[in-house]
């Protein structure tokens, strides 16, 4: 299967299992760029620029003339089976942000950032875009054994057992010192919620050899533990958000504010 097929596979998966983006799905516009924070800005008619070229991907939500909503996708990723992990990343982000709007700020976008709610729907998004992006693209990997993705799937497993998986542990060691130094905490507490999702999808590979869990489970301690429960108990749905970030304070004993 070429990479077009997979990404046409996986994204009409995803519309047929969301409500939310089947409702919207077209007015979802899929655009290659050079330079991702540069045309975000041209569509949020802003001068917000970030120096960060290497973004992946991310998506832009509706101005109110435009109405369309925009998957933007780093060009190096054309012919790169990661592809599908940044539109399902991006997709969920959408999802959730879609769902925020209408829920907490009469659909008005431009309140989202400002809502009490904000900050754990941030973390909490961020977690479950990671966690969708890798299910969807391991999903893919796996779905039709034949010598393409066998071979697409050794070079990821490749990638978790000699680089990924160490230096996630270690990133995710770092970060949890940062914090418990009052280093950064914003930024550490974000990084914690992208790990978490990822740790969360290896869990769910069902090869024999991976056991990503209980390994994570033994370099952490009992706090992050109740963490990584914590995170695989969201739900946009029904997540008492004020709740969730009582919880996340107290997991981390550390203030936010
Ligand atoms: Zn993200």
């Amino acid at each position: 299967m070429i990479i077009k097929e997979y990404i046409h596979k996986m994204v009409s998966e995803i519309y047929s299992n969301s409500i939310t983006l089947n409702d919207i799905k077209d007015r979802i516009i899929f655009e290659f760029c050079d330079d991702i924070a540069l045309r975000k800005s041209e569509l949020q008619n802003s001068n917000v620029t970030s120096d960060d070229r290497k973004i992946d991907g991310s998506m832009v939500i509706p101005l109110p003339f435009n109405g369309f909503y925009y998957i933007l996708i780093n060009q190096n990723l054309k012919n790169d089976i990661n592809i599908l992990e940044t539109i399902a990343h991006e997709l969920s982000h959408l999802e959730d942000y879609y769902i925020f709007s209408q829920k907490y700020c009469s659909g008005d976008y431009s309140l989202i950032t400002s809502n009490e709610r904000w900050l754990p729907f941030y973390f909490y998004s961020e977690y479950k875009a990671k966690k969708s992006g890798y299910n969807a693209l391991y999903n893919a990997l796996y779905s039709k054994p034949h010598n393409e993705n066998i071979k697409a799937y050794e070079i990821m497993l490749d990638e978790i057992y000699e680089n990924r998986y160490n230096d996630l542990i270690k990133n995710f060691e770092i970060a949890v010192k940062r914090i418990g130094n009052n280093e950064n905490v914003l930024s550490n507490l974000y990084d914690i919620f992208r790990y978490l999702g990822i740790f969360e999808s290896w869990t769910n590979l069902s090869v024999g050899k991976i056991k990503a869990y209980e390994a994570i489970c033994k370099v952490l301690n009992v706090e992050f533990i109740s963490l990584i429960d914590l995170s695989n108990n969201m739900n946009s749905d029904i997540v008492d958000l004020i709740l969730l970030k009582k919880q996340i304070y107290q997991v981390l004993n550390v203030s936010l504010e």
